[in-house]
């Protein structure tokens, strides 16, 4: 019972590992048969073209992935105007969300996000014993600069905010943001991960002002979150600290192949993004049909609010019952809603059709909701 060695190792954990004791979830993967709209993925096959580029790389299997991400940097400056030296490649952008922590936070520390905001970056402050301040975001309509300048953050390390912001899909204008990296002397990390659904971006700032970092991923606008590709940009010293205590060959061969293919046929995703558009607002006027509140939504995914009855959790699971998975969070504030990620067109159609059964289960009077369906796997109501 008692296992003295394991005692002894665990002991030797650093304190702010001991904090994370408690394992989030180990649930299994949801099989095919689910309609995964959980976690913002873009569920559509690459371009031929780019899977080709992803097939070749695998017949150079054998050799480690060039040094320092040289010819992707390269191709990721190219596509978007920038230098070289201004552009970090990264495992996904959560890998150089991992790195900004390390490179600039101490234990005591303390770094600020706008919230609700991606709730990994609790656990990444959490990993570096710094103090993690959210600072709301009301209707995250505009910045609350002033706070930022004179509040809390004022102290913080860097302030983090996405735009649109996950998981409300909120965009503030970029003239806002420019406003906060001029007034302010902390480093701004702008977080765009699903930019690619928005009217505008903030990547030109980088050449103005260099407390300023752009992350990007092609995980949700690229259809590529399986194989991990990310960027960081911003003032080149930055950038250069940043790769500096990055693992050697952080992405594999693979990652890379993609990477500079997608960046060379960009223009390949113009009807992937129309589509996700038409969906988040063919599915929004559905929902308000429902009852459902949602926030106007520039990414791909929706913010809903439930109606009236039930809470999130309980559509979440109601959801789940059926094998339409969508996200839930228990964060104050936020246990109205589920978040939907927009998929394909059958997708949305399976996560109407049983939204509509579950809402109208809600609505038929107990008595008469068996007589009515005359079948014993009708969603049942608590
Ligand atoms: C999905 C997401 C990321 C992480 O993307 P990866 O590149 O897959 O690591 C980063 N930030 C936000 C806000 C996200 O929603």
């Amino acid at each position: 019972m008692s296992d003295a060695k394991l005692e002894t190792v665990l002991s030797s954990l650093s304190q702010v590992a001991r904090q994370l004791d408690v394992l989030l979830s180990d649930k299994p993967a949801p099989d095919a048969s689910c309609v995964k709209l959980n976690t913002n993925e873009n569920p559509f096959p690459l371009p031929t073209v780019i899977m080709q580029s992803a097939m070749a790389a695998l017949e150079r299997q054998y050799l480690y992935p060039e040094d320092d991400n040289v010819s992707l940097r390269q191709a990721a400056s190219e596509a978007y105007g920038v230098s070289k030296d201004q552009v970090i490649a990264g495992n996904g952008s959560s890998e150089l969300l991992g790195l900004i922590y390390r490179a600039f936070l101490a234990p005591g520390d303390s770094v600020a996000m706008m919230s609700p905001g991606f709730s990994f970056n609790r656990k990444l402050a959490m990993l570096q014993g710094a103090q993690f301040l959210e600072i709301g975001w009301g209707e995250a309509v505009s910045l609350p600069i002033a706070e930022l300048l004179f509040g809390p953050a004022k102290d913080a390390k860097f302030i983090l905010l996405a735009n649109p912001n996950n998981p409300t899909g909120t965009f503030v204008p970029v003239a806002d943001i420019e406003r906060l990296v001029d007034q302010s002397d902390r480093l701004i990390v702008l977080d765009e991960a699903y930019v690619d659904f928005a009217p505008d971006n903030g990547l030109r700032l980088i050449d103005r002002y260099s407390n300023l970092l752009v992350l990007r991923t092609f995980s949700k606008s690229y259809a590529a979150a399986g194989i991990r590709v990310g960027f960081g940009f911003g003032h080149p010293e930055i950038i250069d600290r940043l790769r500096n205590i990055q693992n050697v060959f952080n992405m594999n061969v693979i990652g890379h192949a993609v990477g500079i293919s997608i960046l060379a046929h960009r223009a390949a995703y113009a009807e992937n993004h129309r589509h996700i558009k038409h969906e988040r607002q063919r599915v929004t006027l559905a929902l308000l049909q429902l009852g459902f509140s949602v926030i106007p939504s520039h990414a791909n995914f929706l913010l809903a609010r439930v109606p009236a009855g039930q809470d999130g959790s309980w559509w979440q699971a109601a959801l789940e019952r059926q094998k339409l998975l969508v996200a839930f969070f228990p964060d104050k504030g936020l246990q109205n809603y589920i978040r939907i990620s927009i998929g394909t067109k059958e997708q949305m159609d399976a996560f109407l059709a049983t939204a509509r059964d579950i809402s109208g289960s809600l609505k038929t009077p107990r008595s008469r909701r068996w007589a009515a369906s005359g079948s014993a796997s009708a969603p049942r109501a608590r």
